[in-house]
């Protein structure tokens, strides 16, 4: 079962995609993990696209196709995967078509305003990725990590700036994807206003 969520940042799409990943056991491809990583450990690339990334632009398709196609061929993903953050745009989903094919693709959709809101409440651990959110899944030590004790940061992409950036691009470069997928009849939409668990029900009532 090949699999691509998309949606507005802080929609809960990767909170989403770890929950199918462990229930259908295909592995979570996240490009904003992967990007993050690369950031932490000061590779050549990571030097290269910290910038991009922090202002909540976008990394060019040149740097991250070849990524997916390379990712997309190792033997884990031989039962399908679940891809969040890529496509970001037409252009890589006609290059993801060339390269596989894919059974769903999902929007989780939430308001600009509760984007807004969820963002300025996410707090993450610079040491191991950990994400919070201070209302609904808060650190059980006021701002300390619960799996490695790091001061937890807000990241710089998760800044009111950037994420009103982001969120620009989402509109205008990523919901096309909507009638790209539509046309390929395997477009659904879900709300991500709702709980998590509400969230996954729905997922789970389209995929089967
Ligand atoms: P995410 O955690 O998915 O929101 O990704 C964080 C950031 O990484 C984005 O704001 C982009 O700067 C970059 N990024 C992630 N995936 C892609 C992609 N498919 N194409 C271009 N840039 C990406």
């Amino acid at each position: 079962m090949n699999i691509i969520i998309f949606g507005p940042q802080g929609s809960g799409k990767g909170t989403q995609t770890e929950i199918l990943s462990n229930k259908f056991n295909i592995p979570h491809i996240s490009t904003g993990v992967i990007f993050r990583e690369h950031i932490k450990k000061q590779t050549k690339l990571g030097k290269k696209i910290a910038s991009i990334i922090n202002n909540g632009d976008l990394v060019p398709g040149e740097i991250i196709d070849p990524i997916i196609r390379k990712r997309l061929q190792r033997s884990d993903v031989k039962n399908g995967f679940i891809l969040d953050g890529y496509p970001r745009d037409p252009a890589q989903a006609k290059y993801l078509n060339s390269i596989t094919s894919l059974n769903y693709a999902l929007e989780i959709w939430i308001s600009d305003k509760t984007s807004l809101k969820r963002i300025s409440n996410r707090r993450s651990c610079p040491k191991c990725g950990d994400v919070y959110h201070l209302v609904s899944r808060a650190p059980k030590n006021n701002n300390i990590c619960d799996h490695c004790n790091t001061e937890l940061i807000i990241r710089d992409d998760d800044q009111p700036k950037a994420i009103k950036q982001r969120l620009k691009i989402y509109h205008t470069r990523t919901e096309p994807l909507i009638e790209y997928y539509k046309n390929k009849k395997i477009f659904y939409q879900i709300s991500g206003e709702k709980s998590i668990a509400q969230v996954t029900d729905e997922i789970l009532k389209i995929i089967k």
